[in-house]
C-alpha cells in the first residue's frame, strides 16, 4: 500500500478543473456551488479516475460523495444498459442521500441510477433495474436478495464503491458486503470509505482491494469532531424536557436533531415541543419509510426545526443547517456518540452538541468523557433571564 498525503487546502491549491474531470462534470459542480475541492476531492478523484483502487479514511461530511460520485460517473460515461458503478452504503438514508449526490452530479445526463434497500416494496426497485440503471446504489442486505432473485446482474459491473465501511461493519453487513464482491468480476475497481479502520475493514480491504492507494483526511477520525463545540449540562430526568425547551428558546440555532434511546422517550418529548407550538417531529422505527422520509425531506426544506430520533432512524441524516445536536440521553457507545454529533457541522460549518446529563448518569458520562478524549464544556441549562 502506498500512503498520499493531504494536499494543502492553501488558496494556491487546486481547483476542481486541474482534476481531470469531464466538461459536463465541472458545469454540475459549479452549479452546486462548489467553489473549492475538499482534501478528499484533491485527493482521490485523480487517481479514482486513473482506475486505482482508493482507501479513504474520511468521515462523512468530508465531501467524499463527490470524491467517489464524480469518478463513478466519468467511469459509466456512455456506458450501454446494465449495472456498471455499484454502491454500497450501511443505511437507506444514506442509499437516498448519495442516489441524490450522484442525480445531481449528473444533471442533464439522462442517466438511470436505481436505490434499493430495504423496508420499501420491491417493485420500483425491480422495474429500476430492468430498465438497465447503469448505478446501482443500496443497502447489502436487499442487494444480496435482489441478486438471489435473479433481478440484480453483476457481471458487467466495474466500479464499486463501499461507503461508510466500518458502519456497515457495525451493521453485521459484512458477510453480505463480501457475497457481493465475490459475485463482481475480479477486474474491478474498488473504492472504499470509511472514517474508522477497525481490522475487520482492513482485512476486507487487503483480500478485496488491488494494490491501493491509502488516504487519510484530516488525521481521520480522530479530529471528526474538532470543529464541534461539546456541552454537558446537568439536568436531572424529569426536567430533561424543560431543559430541551429552554435550549431550543435560549440558543441561537437554525435546526436541532435531538436523540433519545427509545421511540416513547421521542413521541413524548416530541409532544411535548409540539404543545408548545415547536414545529417538531418524531423520527423512530415505529414509522414507515415513507414517513421517515418525509420527516428527513420536512427538516431538510425546513417545514420542520426539530427531529427528535432514535440513532437507527437518523443514521446518515445530512442536512447543512443542522447547528445543534442534543442528546436527551447519552447512548451506550462513544461510537455512537460520536455518529449522533457529526449530524451537525456539515459541509465545513461549526456545530454544537449538548449533552443533558443527570445524576445518574454522571458515571457513564466520565466514562464516556474518557473514551472520547473530548474537550466538554460543562454548563447549565439556560435561565428565563438568559432566554430573555
Ligand atoms: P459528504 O461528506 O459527501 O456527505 O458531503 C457533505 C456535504 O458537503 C454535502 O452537503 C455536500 O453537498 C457538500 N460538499 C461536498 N463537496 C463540497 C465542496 N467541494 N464545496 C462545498 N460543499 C461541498
Amino acid at each position: 500500500m502506498e500512503s498520499v498525503d493531504t494536499p494543502p487546502g492553501s488558496a494556491s491549491s487546486p481547483g476542481f478543473d486541474d482534476l481531470g474531470l469531464r466538461p459536463d462534470a465541472l458545469a454540475a459542480v459549479a452549479a452546486l456551488g462548489f467553489e473549492t475541492p475538499t482534501p478528499i476531492q484533491l485527493a482521490a478523484i485523480p487517481p479514482l479516475l486513473e482506475g486505482r483502487d482508493l482507501i479513504g479514511g474520511a468521515r462523512t461530511g468530508s465531501g467524499k460523495t463527490a470524491a467517489f460520485g464524480l469518478p463513478l460517473l466519468a467511469h459509466v460515461h456512455g456506458a450501454a444498459p446494465g449495472v456498471k458503478a455499484l454502491v454500497l452504503t450501511p443505511t437507506r438514508e444514506l442509499a437516498l442521500q448519495v442516489t441524490e449526490a450522484l442525480r445531481s452530479f449528473a444533471v442533464g445526463q439522462s442517466l438511470r441510477i436505481a436505490a434499493v434497500y430495504g423496508g420499501a416494496s420491491y417493485r420500483p426497485q425491480l422495474d429500476a433495474l430492468r430498465a438497465g440503471a447503469p448505478v446501482v446504489v443500496g443497502t447489502p442486505g436487499r442487494l444480496i436478495d435482489l441478486l438471489e432473485r435473479g433481478a440484480l446482474k453483476l457481471a458487467g459491473v466495474s466500479f464499486v464503491v463501499l461507503d461508510e465501511a466500518d458502519e456497515m461493519l457495525r451493521m453485521g453487513f459484512l458477510d453480505a458486503v463480501e457475497q457481493l464482491l465475490t459475485a463482481i468480476p475480479d477486474s474491478r475497481q474498488v473504492a472504499l470509505f470509511s472514517a474508522t479502520m477497525p481490522s475487520a475493514i482492513r482485512r476486507v480491504a487487503s483480500r478485496y482491494l488491488n494494490d491501493p492507494i491509502v488516504l487519510q483526511i484530516d488525521g481521520g477520525a480522530g479530529n471528526a469532531t474538532d470543529h464541534i463545540e461539546q456541552r454537558a449540562y446537568r439536568a436531572p430526568i424529569r426536567f430533561k424536557i424543560d431543559a430541551l425547551v429552554r435550549i431550543l428558546q435560549g440558543e441561537e440555532r437554525d435546526a436541532v436533531l435531538v436523540f433519545c434511546r427509545t421511540k416513547r422517550g421521542c413521541q413524548q418529548a416530541t409532544d411535548e415541543l409540539v404543545s408548545l407550538g415547536i414545529a417538531a417531529e418524531a423520527l423512530h422505527g415505529d414509522l414507515s419509510q415513507r414517513e421517515r422520509e418525509r420527516v428527513v425531506d420536512g427538516l431538510r426544506r425546513r417545514r420542520i426545526e426539530v427531529v427528535i430520533a432514535t440513532d437507527v432512524a437518523a443514521r446518515g441524516i445530512d442536512v447543512e443547517h443542522i447547528t445543534h445536536v442534543v442528546n436527551l440521553e447519552l447512548p451506550d457507545s462513544p461510537d455512537v456518540y460520536t455518529h449522533r454529533i457529526g449530524r451537525t457541522g456539515r459541509a465545513g460549518r461549526e456545530g454544537v452538541a449538548i449533552s443533558l446529563i443527570a445524576p445518574q448518569e454522571d458515571r457513564h458520562f466520565r466514562f464516556m468523557r474518557s473514551r472520547l478524549k473530548a474537550e466538554f464544556l460543562v454548563g447549565r441549562v439556560p435561565s428565563d433571564a438568559d432566554i430573555a
